[in-house]
């Protein structure tokens, strides 16, 4: 594979905190270094936030809060909707450092755009903010108030870091909130030029802070911080229980969790063969496997699945490795060294108790990058731990099922409750099983990443609490304050 060389333009990107307005480095000058997982080159060296740097970013976001919470909100949509169009217009070199520090294939990059269009939507989004009124109580008019917070936390993961960062920011913004978000020390850079971007857009100093650093360092510092009112967190089951045990111990802000998954796929012998495997093949490889809702147990129907196994593998295989700088390339590697040696130590796991039909290997010595081969395992019983845990690569269980209520078991078996598919042609069947899945989100004929914006996505049981979605998240960061004013006549 050829190494992968950064452009002039990203070499010279030097990330920077964004703090009340400044771009500048960590309190103590700490940095700490990044590398490239297709080649593991050193890329760039990353401001390390301290805790006095959340102090200093969170008393910005206070002092900045009055001003911004009173402003007309068309002027708080302004300076989304000027950031919305600065994200559109670096898309590209917003994909060229997602690749070199995560690995995403610059091929299948869309978040830039979708980022751009969250901003630009709740910059317009304002109006949805209703409050109520009633007379139901004698003698009285009620009355409820929707109100921000007041600064907002935001934690995010490397895996998709600027949807995420436009998911939870943009809502927590418009709503009047001020904020102080915390990028993946894994894949930091995209959230550092979106700081740049944030100054340009003439966000007023201390509305949008956005800090780099590791989690035990700056995102317990914000967990734990008592002038943070809600925070909302997407990651690892293990941090979002840190985080909700930080918050109970602090000031007991609101936290709002979208973690792991652990997403069954259920395909009926009248599902669609061919659109079945483009969907499911997509749903574990995009990625590389490395996504919350990614479907990672497929339970295909006795009739049909030696026919699926068979055609499946041949379209999982096949898909392109390589750089993810190359624009026909769709299979990057995993985003570090700690998570190559997950994955494989999942996948010798699993070797014990299942069959590896295809894949079933890394490929760091010969490509000199974390790539791990597309992987399938068959006949893994249900109990095995490789079942139950998140992996988080590109690595898939296929296991059988006789009939619907053994399907439904088998993918209610889990902890996790994110994602969930039906592959069927009977839209009463599909419907019936949609209801009886523990998950917060089911989709007919289709897998992950297939989502609606305008609907919640969320999880049941360890995948999370709370939805995000256009007008659910909205909802994340307001209060609600009743008024009632008495109207008896004198
Ligand atoms: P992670 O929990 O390791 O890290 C996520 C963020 O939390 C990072 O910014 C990290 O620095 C920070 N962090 C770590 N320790 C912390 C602490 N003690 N206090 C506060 N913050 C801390 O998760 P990850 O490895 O970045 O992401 C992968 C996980 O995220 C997977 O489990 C995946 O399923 C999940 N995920 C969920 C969704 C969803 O929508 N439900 C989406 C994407 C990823």
């Amino acid at each position: 594979m050829a190494d992968v060389s950064p452009a002039p333009s990203a070499k010279a990107f030097v990330p920077k905190l964004l703090i009340n307005g400044e771009l500048v480095g960590a309190s103590d000058g700490a940095t700490f270094p990044l590398f490239n997982p297709a080649t593991r080159e050193k890329i760039a060296d990353v401001p390390e936030a301290t805790t006095q740097d959340v102090e200093t970013a969170v008393a910005a976001a206070k002092a900045a809060f009055p001003a911004w919470s009173a402003l007309d909100p068309t002027a708080r949509g302004a300076c989304l909707k000027r950031l919305g169009a600065l994200i559109r217009k670096h898309n590209d070199e917003l994909a060229y450092l997602e690749s070199i520090s995560m690995g995403r294939p610059v091929s299948e990059y869309f978040e830039g755009w979708v980022a751009a269009g969250e901003f630009d939507h709740y910059a317009e989004a304002w109006s949805s903010i209703q409050g109520q009124a009633t007379l139901n109580t004698p003698g009285f008019v009620g009355l409820t108030l929707r109100q921000p917070y007041g600064v907002a936390g935001v934690i995010i993961p490397w895996n998709v870091p600027v949807l995420f960062l436009a998911k939870k920011a943009a809502p927590a913004l418009i709503a009047g909130n001020t904020v102080v978000l915390k990028s993946s020390e894994k894949a930091p850079l995209a959230s550092a030029k979106i700081a740049e971007l944030a100054v340009e857009a003439g966000f007023p100093p201390g509305v949008f802070n956005i800090i780099t650093g590791h989690g035990q360092t700056s995102g317990a510092a914000m967990s734990s911080h008592m002038d943070i009112g809600v925070l909302t967190f997407t990651g690892s089951g293990r941090t979002g229980r840190l985080i909700q045990e930080a918050a109970a111990k602090s000031n007991l802000k609101k936290v709002i969790l979208e973690l792991g998954g652990k997403s069954p796929a259920i395909v009926f012998d009248d599902a669609n063969l061919e659109k079945t495997v483009a969907q499911t093949v997509k749903g574990i490889q995009w990625n590389s496997g490395q996504v919350c809702m990614a479907n990672s147990r497929i339970y295909v129907q006795e009739a049909i699945a030696s026919t699926f196994v068979e055609v499946f593998n041949k379209e999982f295989a096949s898909v392109k490795a390589g750089n993810p700088l190359d624009k026909d390339v769709h299979h990057g590697p995993l985003v570090d060294d700690v998570q190559y040696r997950s994955v494989l130590s999942y996948i010798e796991e699993g070797k014990k108790s299942g069959t590896v039909a295809i894949g079933g290997q890394g490929t760091l010595e010969s490509t000199g990058g974390y790539f791990v081969e597309p992987t399938v395992f068959l006949d893994t019983p249900e109990d095995a731990r490789i079942m139950k845990e998140e992996i988080f690569g590109p690595v898939v269980h296929i296991n059988t099922f006789k009939t619907e209520a053994e399907a439904i078991a088998k993918a209610n078996d889990t902890v996790y409750g994110l994602y969930a598919s039906v592959y069927t042609r009977d839209i009463e069947r599909a419907m019936r099983v949609a209801k009886a899945l523990d998950s917060g989100h089911v989709s007919i004929n289709a897998s992950s990443p297939t989502t609606g914006r305008d609907l919640p996505f969320g999880g049941y049981k360890v995948s999370g609490q709370g939805r995000e979605g256009y007008l659910h998240s909205l909802d994340n960061f307001l209060e609600t304050k009743t008024v009632l004013i008495r109207v008896d006549a004198e």
